[in-house]
């Protein structure tokens, strides 16, 4: 990601008070002048303070020695260099880095960790992979960064087992990766399902549940595997303890829930769960739903009174009203009204960066967290009556 201009030039302000410190002290033992390295480092100044900042970086870079005691300035130049866009030079310094025979191990690793992320930035992900591989097959101190960066990178590539492996090493240290970790199992125990391999689905269902018992996915996974073999009982267990754990998301259930009391042969519990969705979150969808199905079991509700009790404010403190209504009557206006408070309120956003969604979406496309899906909109719940 770029930083913005200023916050780049303070950065490499910084950088180059150390670069001076350091031509300093290296050129006066290595005995140039004093006059060269003062002009190599204004010079560079120069360029940096003026309008070509990039021929500053450079300057520098050309004026210092690699060495021990340099490396980090180096390292810092060229992470400012790959922040503002620049990868290739980025990994054109940190080969050049790479090949010097002066560094030590530990240096020696933190560069190679860099390059791994220039890799990474440019999208060369086979070779920022292999410099990963290596480093974590190592000892050293870059271990933990380098597994979170191929997390990352496996993650970026769908490709869950791999993800799996390197999650479960940083576990050690790591709790938050369990969500993670969940939802890579819900990823593999999706591909299974589409697959009809429901044995599979089934034990990647159940790890995920287990990582990350807080995440309603696993849940949501195992009902629809229950559908499969016809165990309705269990897809009702199921979905319940999903909305139970996010009540924000019961609309995306209630086809597979209705389905199963269906062939339960019992409509009063779909009834049942509608109501007690809607205690737990007023969402108008599972409203129109228990309008739809209470039509269909000839239980109208009064139309005239909701309407206009609807039409003075549409909003979802009118719910247990609603709820209470039960004389026969139309409804299609008030279906109408309340589908006209769907489209404007209902849609999912992510609690963690607030990207909306008209579908629930389990790993966020712009920030990337797994299961921050949760209603978006004005939607709070009802008042209490
Ligand atoms: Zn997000």
């Amino acid at each position: 990601m770029d930083l913005p201009h200023n916050i780049l030039l303070y950065v490499l302000l910084l950088v180059a008070v150390a670069a001076g410190y350091l031509l300093g002290r290296r050129e006066r033992k290595s005995g140039r002048s004093q006059d060269a390295v003062i002009k190599d480092y204004y010079q560079g100044l120069n360029f940096l303070l003026g309008d070509r900042p990039e021929l500053g970086v450079d300057r520098f870079i050309e004026a210092m020695e690699v060495s021990d005691q340099t490396v980090d300035v180096h390292l810092a130049m060229a992470g400012v260099v790959r922040r503002r866009g620049e990868v290739e030079k980025a990994i054109r310094i940190h080969q050049n880095l790479m090949a010097s025979p002066v560094l030590n191990a530990a240096n020696k690793q933190l560069v190679e960790m860099e390059l791994a992320r220039d890799y990474h930035s440019a999208g060369l992900w086979d070779r920022a992979e292999k410099l990963l591989t290596q480093i974590v097959s190592r000892k050293g101190s870059q271990i933990a960064p380098a597994l979170e960066l191929l997390l990352d990178l496996y993650e970026q590539e769908r490709e869950w087992r791999q993800a799996i492996d390197v999650a479960s090493r940083l576990m050690k240290t790591d709790n938050q990766i369990r969500v993670r970790l969940s939802h890579f199992h819900c990823e593999l125990a999706e591909e299974a399902l589409a697959a009809e391999s429901f044995k599979a689905a089934q034990q990647h269902a159940a790890s995920a549940v287990e990582y990350a018992p807080t995440q309603p996915r696993g849940h949501w996974l195992a009902a629809q595997i229950e559908a499969y073999h016809k165990r309705f009982k269990r897809v009702l267990r199921h979905i319940q303890k999903a909305v139970e754990l996010n009540p924000e998301l019961v609309a995306e259930y209630l086809a597979v829930y209705r389905n199963a009391c269906e062939n339960l042969g019992d409509d009063e519990a779909y009834e049942r769960f509608l109501r007690h969705a809607l205690t737990l979150y007023p969402d108008p969808r599972v409203l129109d739903e228990l309008i739809d199905f209470r039509r269909k079991n000839g239980n109208e509700i009064a139309v005239q009174e909701l309407l206009e009790e609807i039409s003075r404010a549409p909003s979802f403190g009118h719910l247990p009203v609603l709820l209470e209504l039960d004389e026969r009557e139309s409804h299609d206006a008030v279906k109408e009204q309340i589908l006209d408070i769907v489209n404007q309120e209902t849609a999912y956003h992510c609690t963690n960066c607030g990207f909306h969604s008209k579908h629930v979406m389990w790993h966020c496309p712009t920030c990337k967290a797994w299961g921050s899906f949760g209603a978006a909109g004005r939607l709070k719940s009802a008042p209490s009556a």
